[in-house]
């Protein structure tokens, strides 16, 4: 297909300045606008956040994240529709943030940030408190971000254990598990962290049975999507202590509801799906869009396509 007119979707304001982006691709062999709902029919490829049924009409759609669950994939697949994804990315970012959490836990910071909202003093008890190195976690999902968790943690003298659908080892993970093994895989694990997209296979992967495993002095992350967890269930093990704490970016009804009890207990951390935030997004968005629009001049296939 012919590219003359690129449109950044308004939607990706959610994560970054569409501006910075339009900008960024101002020497592609297109022109590059930011556009409306209204505009999107007059576009011959679009890069966005959410879906829009009038995506059914352009040639392709870049999804400036890795997770394609809110696209209607047979969809773009009987219109013709090209879809890419941002998957490659968010290693460094999400490692990074996660590498936060289990610090959080581990030197008790999320806790002298609750006291100090309230000017409260007074030091934890002696053997709250531990270092990483020696702990294990377990990493269930070992793409991109699983890859980029390991590396950061492994460098934190984290002992790294993977689950994948096929249990053939990869660089970085000490022992690999198949899905089907997820209940040993945990077992043996301080911290579990999701990195898994969202699938029929994944959907609830996570349920009442995977915290039953789990150690009672163990933490859960979730960095992958939300309705990969059993979120109740979740709820169900923080409550009766059958795992010590969570740190989750996403959840299966985004934002968070006010009235979930996870927004107040004390070894939770609720963040706000901004796991993979930095001041690059809009760069390496740039990049890969690029990458693709020179495949597409030399007739090459499209990197990262999903449909
Ligand atoms: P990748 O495609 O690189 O990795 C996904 C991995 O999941 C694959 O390596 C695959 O391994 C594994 N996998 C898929 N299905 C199963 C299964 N049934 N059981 C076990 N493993 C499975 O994607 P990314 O790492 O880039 O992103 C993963 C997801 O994380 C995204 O889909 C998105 O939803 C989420 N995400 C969240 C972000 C945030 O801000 N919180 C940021 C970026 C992504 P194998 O093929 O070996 O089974």
């Amino acid at each position: 297909f012919d590219l003359e007119r690129i449109g950044v979707h308004e939607s990706v304001e959610q994560v970054f300045p569409p501006a910075e982006l339009r900008d960024e691709l101002a020497d592609c062999p297109a022109t590059v606008d930011v556009v409306g709902d209204d505009e999107i029919a007059a576009c011959d490829a679009v890069i966005t956040l959410e879906h829009r049924e009038a995506f059914l009409e352009v040639d392709w759609v870049h999804s400036i994240q890795a997770g394609v669950d809110r696209f209607p994939l047979e969809a773009f697949d009987e219109h013709d529709v090209v879809l890419t994804n941002s998957t490659g990315i968010h290693d460094r970012s999400v490692g990074e943030t996660v590498a936060g959490y289990l610090l959080a836990f581990a030197r008790r910071l999320h806790t002298h940030v609750a006291a100090q909202q309230e000017c409260r003093g007074g030091r934890p008890a002696w053997d709250e408190a531990f270092t990483l190195p020696g702990t294990t976690a377990c990493v269930v999902g070992t793409g991109t971000l699983g890859g980029g968790v390991a590396e950061v943690l492994g460098a934190l003298g984290v002992r790294i254990t993977g689950v994948r659908r096929s249990a053939d080892s990869l660089p970085g993970f000490e022992e690999m598990y198949a899905t089907e093994d997820v209940l040993d895989a945990v077992a043996d694990a301080e911290f579990v962290i999701v990195t898994l997209p969202l699938t029929d296979e994944t959907n609830h992967l996570i349920a009442a049975d995977v915290f039953d495993a789990m150690d009672e002095d163990a933490y859960f992350v979730n960095v992958g999507r939300g309705q990969v967890v059993d979120e109740p269930a979740l709820v169900d093990a923080l409550e009766s202590g059958a795992i010590a704490g969570a740190a989750l970016d996403v959840f299966e009804d985004e934002p968070l509801p006010k009235e979930s009890p996870l927004w107040t207990m004390d070894e939770v951390i609720v963040t706000p799906h901004c796991a993979a935030f930095t001041e690059d997004y809009f760069h390496d968005i740039g990049e890969l869009v690029r990458e693709n629009v020179g495949r597409l001049e030399s007739g090459d296939a499209f990197h990262n396509r999903v449909v």
